[in-house]
């Protein structure tokens, strides 16, 4: 059994602060200054240009990815680490288009994460010939799987309201009909164990300073099935991801395998952090996360339902189709979310009415959730949020 109290004691949170916001950002772990300063000091300080090769700098992007790997259930070898989510999602969806070149839909739904269908609609423009983004509500993406789908390009969990896709059921669809699947894990990985390999997925994209609790900017993932590592042909062909970077040939070779998907310079400072994340992963036992996950989701909902009449639930009660967090709706929702925020409870909201909370075992308990659910509960029967400094919307929300 995965001892959850151990793992909350790896991570500083601010006295008094019930953090419900580790979907967007993640907390500190304590183990991670140290390591971040021993790699400033020790490896750039003193290896200087030689720790790419002595501190193992130039394989990182590799070998932190297999660590991602056995969190959403990919084979070893198959997941790097790089750049930005948006840009990820940019390169598989290149990837997949030129794998599948007689189609041009790339389907996803309206829930989606407004980056990842902004990304989409820029590489259908620089690509022109027809190229088409169609988006349908996420309950309808299964039955809009047709033979003109070149790729759906899903996020696995709504970032607004939580609901949980069928990855399963979706991407063996998919397959049926000619089509690629890319898989956004930004909320997913580290959320619940995900099982890409067993679902046959053929891409996945996801971000680290989510669950993973790299650090504000973290690097992305990118996985791409064995199917596929040796034919994608990355649409971003930076040096890093070249078969012999320092060849300097002049025309590019491939890498083998997911290496490919590298574009440049990885961020070694934030890979550091990364790892004295992952070292408190390295404890969890995925079953065990997704139970304690799914006990505390429970746990929030009956105990706002009980005594927030006014506040609806924006995420399912079937608990195959929720991820690891929980929104309400209200048409307050923003000036609610200050309210809470200035009694400690932190969460976020998103428009255009949702009061988002994210739960994970790591570091929140029953405890947590009982004194923000009576914080809450305060807030609305008492109407605390109604002032007129809570409706005044800050530039991130
Ligand atoms: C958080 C998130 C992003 C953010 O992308 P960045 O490039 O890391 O800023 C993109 N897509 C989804 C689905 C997300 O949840």
């Amino acid at each position: 059994m995965t001892d959850f109290s151990a793992t909350k004691a790896l991570f500083t949170l601010p006295e008094g602060m019930i953090y419900l916001d580790g979907n967007s950002l993640g907390p500190l772990p304590r183990a991670t200054a140290a390591r971040v300063a021993q790699t400033v000091t020790e490896e750039w300080g003193k290896m200087l240009i030689t720790g790419w090769n002595k501190a193992g700098w130039m394989d990182k992007p590799m070998h932190v990815g297999d660590r991602i790997a056995r969190l959403i259930g990919a084979e070893a070898g198959h997941v790097v680490m790089g750049d930005t989510l948006s840009i990820k999602v940019y390169q598989a969806l290149a990837a997949c288009l030129d794998l599948n070149p007689k189609r041009r839909v790339i389907l996803s739904d309206t829930g989606n994460f407004p980056s990842d269908l902004y990304m989409a609609e820029g590489l259908c423009r620089t690509l022109g010939q027809g190229y088409e983004l169609k988006t349908v509500a996420p309950e309808a993406v299964l039955d809009a799987i047709d033979d003109t789908v070149a790729v759906t390009m899903i996020t696995e969990v709504d970032y607004r309201t939580g609901r949980r896709h069928n990855m399963a059921e979706i991407t063996a669809r998919a397959h049926a009909h000619g089509a690629l699947t890319i898989w956004d894990l930004a909320h997913s990985a580290g959320a619940f164990q995900v099982e890409l390999a067993a679902c046959g997925a053929d891409f996945a994209v996801g971000c680290s300073y989510k669950y993973l609790n790299s650090g504000p900017g973290g690097p992305a993932f990118i996985y791409v099935s064995p199917r596929h590592a040796d034919h994608a042909l990355p649409a971003l062909s930076g040096w890093q991801g070249h078969a012999a970077p320092f060849a300097f040939d002049l025309d590019y070779r491939p890498a083998t395998g997911a290496e490919r998907l590298r574009v440049g310079t990885p961020p070694i400072l934030q890979l550091a952090a990364l790892e004295a994340s992952l070292d408190i992963w390295d404890r969890v036992d995925m079953q065990d996360l997704r139970i304690a996950s799914l006990a505390l989701t429970d746990r929030y909902i009956a105990g706002i339902e009980a005594s927030c009449p006014s506040l609806i639930l924006a995420t399912p009660r079937d608990h195959a189709m929720r991820g690891s967090q929980v929104s309400f709706r209200h048409p307050e929702g923003y000036a609610i979310m200050q309210a809470m925020i200035a009694r400690g409870v932190i969460g976020d909201f998103r428009a255009p009415d949702i009061i988002r909370c994210g739960f994970t075992p790591l570091f929140i308990d029953e405890t947590d959730v009982d004194h923000a659910v009576a914080i809450i509960a305060d807030i609305m029967q008492n109407s605390l949020w109604d002032r007129p400094d809570y409706k005044t919307r800050a530039k991130v929300t």
